[in-house]
C-alpha cells in the first residue's frame, strides 16, 4: 500500500457523513485504503461515555461490509484508555514505512490541531485531509501542518444528531446505511 488514509473518531454512531469523507479521500486522493480507527475515548469530549467498544465496532462492520476499500482498525480500543492521534499515526508508520499517510478530519477540527498531543511530531508524519462539514469554516490548520482541502460531499449530519433523534422517537433511515439502521433498531441502541 502506497497510500493510506486513517480516518479517527468516535463513530458512536458511524454514518452517512463519515462515509461520505472517507469515499471523497480515496477518490481525490486516489488512496489504496482507509481505516477506520475507533476511539477509545476522544481527547475532545473528556467525561463524555461512548457507546461501548464492541457495540460501536459492530456498527462499523454492518456499514464497511462487502468495502474491501474500507477497513476497521482497532488498535485505540484495544490500548484503552484516551485515544491520541500520535500513537495510531505512529503505528501506521512503522507498520508502512514506504507508505504516504493522511490523517481525515473534519473542518471542525483543523483549527485545534496545533492543540493535539505531540503536535510537531504529528505534523511530520502525516498530511491532514479537511473534509467540508457545512457551518464549518475551511480554514487551514496553522504551520508546521501540511493540509489539504477535499471537495468532499458536504452533509450536514453529525452522531450527536443521530442519537438525539433516536432518543426523540424519530428515524433515522437515509442517515445511517440500512443495515447500521436495523441494528439501531433492533437492538434498541441509543434510546
Ligand atoms: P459527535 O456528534 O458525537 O461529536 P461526529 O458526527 O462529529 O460526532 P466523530 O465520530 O466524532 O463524528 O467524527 C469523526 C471525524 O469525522 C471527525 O474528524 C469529524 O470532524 C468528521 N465528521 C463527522 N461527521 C462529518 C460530516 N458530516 N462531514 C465532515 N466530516 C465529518
Amino acid at each position: 500500500m502506497k497510500r493510506i488514509g486513517v480516518f479517527g473518531g468516535s463513530f458512536n454512531p458511524v454514518h452517512l457523513g463519515h462515509l461520505l469523507v472517507a469515499q471523497a479521500a480515496l477518490e481525490e486522493l486516489q488512496l489504496d485504503r482507509v481505516f477506520f480507527t475507533p476511539a477509545s475515548e476522544s481527547p475532545f469530549k473528556p467525561g463524555i461515555t461512548l457507546a461501548p467498544a464492541e457495540q460501536r465496532l459492530r456498527l462499523l462492520r454492518a456499514a464497511l461490509a462487502g468495502q474491501p476499500q474500507f477497513e476497521i482498525d482497532a488498535q485505540e480500543l484495544g490500548r484503552g484508555g484516551v485515544s491520541y492521534s500520535i500513537e495510531t499515526v505512529r503505528a501506521y508508520a512503522g507498520r508502512h514505512p514506504a507508505a504516504k499517510l493522511f490523517y481525515l478530519i473534519g473542518a471542525d477540527h483543523a483549527q485545534q490541531l496545533p492543540a493535539w498531543r505531540d503536535a510537531p511530531n504529528l505534523a511530520e508524519l502525516t498530511e491532514f485531509v479537511v473534509i467540508p462539514r457545512p457551518g464549518q469554516p475551511l480554514a487551514p490548520p496553522p504551520p508546521p501542518f501540511q493540509c489539504r482541502a477535499l471537495q468532499g460531499f458536504p452533509l450536514g449530519l453529525s452522531a450527536s444528531q443521530i442519537r438525539d433523534r433516536i432518543r426523540n422517537g424519530q428515524p433515522i433511515d437515509w442517515l445511517v446505511p440500512p443495515a447500521v439502521a436495523e441494528l439501531i433498531r433492533n437492538n434498541r441502541l441509543y434510546l
